[in-house]
């Protein structure tokens, strides 16, 4: 009873967006409206920014780009918010689609003079695979861009979302004044505070009132929300949840501007957690015995001594801190006492949490992405998180031969992470396993995090192999070795993959040998 109840408090989402759109300043205007609970690893810190930056990727902060993921909690109303990050950066949409794996919802974010930009499209796309509920927050309206009716089409015309407004802006970009509340009609006037670091000021006014006081943008608002509603646009909580409809908003998060009522949008209408599917496809209850799953593993959270952190999603049960857990994949026991240990700088303890909830586990060197843990009989097991079809290819070896265990402790551990994925060729042996990544830069933080972190600095030499498939026989592989431009790799989870220069090499491969059986991998987002 307690366990469900807790339960359906909990609202997990994330924030989906473009670099630029305004994630950071959402989230810390969310964090100013809430009241933040924990804070599982970083709010990554650009400059001056509060939050835990994590120190080893000065990558991060140079290039300004996000890399290490982890969530927010908030308290709301009656309701506790999971924000979890998502990296923003294209090149880390394995990662993404990890996180994405781990919530019930999504806000997408939109920079009203943009619009839909690529990587917005994206994770949009990660979302629509995985059926996740999508809500619109079109930002920065405080600032000239495109009117809220062409936007509303671009969702219609380019990713098939109908919008369903629940505010519609009054003042064209770049004059925001307020929005009209869709639920009552009426207006709700924002006021500006210096700087926007205060929950900014709301003056509600009816519509009589608004008619009289604000004139022709008032009435502008009215006629384009109708115009909106009479195509489809009224709000319908059915097509919410099964992702065919998406709930908008207008807002200017550096001013605090739409931020509450999108608060209060999450704790009304978003999803909360529901029973989730194990391998077998038989659902887990909410209120069975605790489970979660691994959907990120990071290193170096804390820079006295650099720790390996799992990020977990509880499932099921109450998650009790002390208690001695079970890891589905090796069946071995982990104990959870250092959870408390995670919360950066301004520790703080979690001694419970609930199904929605993120628990960081410390000391977790055991931990995979993608492993399950649970509590009590019989065990149970989530099916594992899919690995993107990898695009980029490189071997790599040790740049000093004495480092070997370094370099294999290193290898061992991004794979585990999922930084790059680890192939092993026969023809190179373990020595010079292959790493494949779906984006270049993840080369960069492997190679980096090798050098900085295991003291093991790494060469990699780049494969010239562009397309990939799973082998279905294996005993076919003697076929793609033979071929001048591929060769076959081995997954850690034993999957055979033939890996091609590109797709003409394989399509040549196929005509000489049509029995060769190839099989898709999941592309890419
Ligand atoms: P992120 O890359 O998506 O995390 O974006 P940031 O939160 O760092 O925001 C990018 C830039 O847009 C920063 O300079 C912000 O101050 C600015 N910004 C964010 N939200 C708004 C907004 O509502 N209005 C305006 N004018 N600027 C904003």
């Amino acid at each position: 009873m307690h366990i469900l109840t807790e339960a359906d408090r909990r609202r997990s989402f994330a924030v989906i967006s473009h670099p630029d759109a305004g994630k950071s300043t959402l989230t810390e205007a969310l964090a100013l409206h809430a009241r933040v609970i924990s804070e599982a690893g970083a709010v990554h810190g650009k400059s001056g920014r509060h939050g835990v930056v994590s120190d080893w990727m000065e990558m991060e902060r140079a290039r300004g780009i996000s890399i290490t993921s982890a969530a927010l909690q908030f308290s709301y109303r009656d309701a506790v918010i999971n924000l979890l990050d998502t990296p923003g950066h294209a090149d880390f949409s394995e990662d993404t689609y990890r996180v994405l794996s781990a919530v019930d919802s999504a806000v997408m974010l939109l920079d009203a003079a943009k619009g839909l930009e690529p990587q917005t499209l994206k994770l949009f796309d990660v979302c629509r695979h995985r059926g996740i509920p999508v809500l619109t927050f079109v930002n920065k309206w405080d600032r000239p861009g495109r009117e809220a009716l062409e936007l509303c089409d671009e969702l219609v015309e380019r990713i098939g979302l109908q919008p369903m407004p629940l505010t519609w802006p009054v003042g064209a970009a770049g004059h925001f004044q307020g929005v009209l509340d869709v639920a009552d009609g009426s207006f709700v006037r924002y006021a500006r505070t210096s700087g926007g670091a205060k929950a900014a000021p709301e003056e509600r006014l009816d519509a009589a009132r608004a008619e009289a006081e604000v004139g022709a943008d008032w009435t502008t608002a009215r006629e384009e929300r109708e115009l909106l509603a009479a195509s489809g646009g009224e709000f319908d909580a059915d097509r919410f949840r099964d992702a065919t409809a998406t709930p908008v908003l207008f807002g200017a998060a550096v001013l605090n501007f739409g931020v509450r009522h999108l608060l209060d949008l999450l704790v009304d209408l978003a999803p909360r957690p529901t029973p989730r599917v194990d391998a077998d496809g038989v659902p887990r209850p909410l209120d069975a015995d605790f489970s979660a799953f691994v959907f990120k593993v990071q290193t170096g959270m804390d820079p006295a001594h650099r720790d390996q952190v799992a990020f977990a999603r509880v499932c099921s049960g109450m998650f009790e801190r002390g208690m001695v857990v079970t890891n589905a994949t090796t069946k071995r026991p982990f104990a959870t006492k250092y959870v408390q240990q995670v919360f950066g700088q301004k520790r703080s303890t979690v001694d419970t949490a609930f199904p929605g909830d993120v628990i960081g586990l410390v000391n977790a060197s055991a931990l995979r992405v993608g492993d399950t843990l649970y509590a009590g009989k019989p065990p149970v097991r989530f099916p594992g998180l899919p690995q993107f079809a990898p695009a980029h290819f490189a071997v790599a070896r040790p740049v000093d031969l004495s480092k070997s265990k370094q370099f294999r402790k290193g290898v061992d551990q991004l794979s585990a992470e999922g930084v790059v994925q680890l192939l092993r060729s026969d023809l190179r042996g373990d020595a010079a396993p292959v790493f494949a990544a779906v984006g270049p830069m993840q080369f960069e933080v492997a190679a980096h995090r090798m050098e900085h972190e295991f003291s093991a600095p790494v060469r990699l030499d780049r494969l010239p192999y562009s397309a990939v498939r799973k082998l279905a026989d294996p005993a076919q592989r003697g076929l793609v070795d033979s071929g001048r431009r591929s060769e076959v790799v081995s997954r850690v989870d034993g999957t055979e993959l033939a890996l091609f220069e590109d797709e003409m090499a394989m399509r040549i491969l196929l005509r000489q040998h049509p029995e060769l059986e190839l099989e898709p991998l999941l592309a890419e987002g």
